[in-house]
């Protein structure tokens, strides 16, 4: 993958899941890993990633609980989010859209998908995290 190495937190219960996540991401990216909500909140309090990949069905609730959450937090309002679930109904992506998620993945999923969802959306975030500097730096002249 091209551009800095990423830190992306990987959110899911399924061990199996979340090994493959982890391989495919650790190409390149550090990745953190969390196995419920708990955990998740325990992760982000510790250190911003840059990136979240966040399941739906967590043991101790709804990974939508968590995005609906994080919003609210000046700190992780821009915290690109891809949510990852088993539930394909459409409903329940607009769902997700409307608490935050910037994208949503219906299992089963091709990991080269995954991957070019998650590549496409850091590259929204650098730009626009450019953007936003350049403004600033302007400002200050
Ligand atoms: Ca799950």
């Amino acid at each position: 993958m091209d551009g800095l190495p990423y830190k992306i937190l990987i959110v899911e219960d399924d061990p199996t899941v979340l090994e493959i996540l982890k391989d495919c991401f650790n190409d390149g990216h550090r990745t953190f890993t969390a196995s419920s909500l708990k955990e998740a909140r325990e992760q982000l309090k510790k250190s911003r990633p840059d990136f979240m990949i966040l399941d739906r069905g967590l043991p101790d609730g709804d990974g939508l609980e968590l995005c609906a959450e994080i919003r609210k937090d000046p700190k992780y309002q821009s915290l690109p989010v891809l949510m990852l679930t088993g539930k394909a109904e459409t409903g329940d992506k607009v769902l997700g859209l409307k608490l935050g998620a910037d994208d949503y993945l219906a299992e089963p999923f091709e990991l080269a998908e995954l991957k070019a969802r998650v590549e496409a959306l850091l590259r929204r975030t650098d730009e626009l995290n450019l953007r936003r500097s350049i403004k600033k730096s302007l400002w200050r002249y």
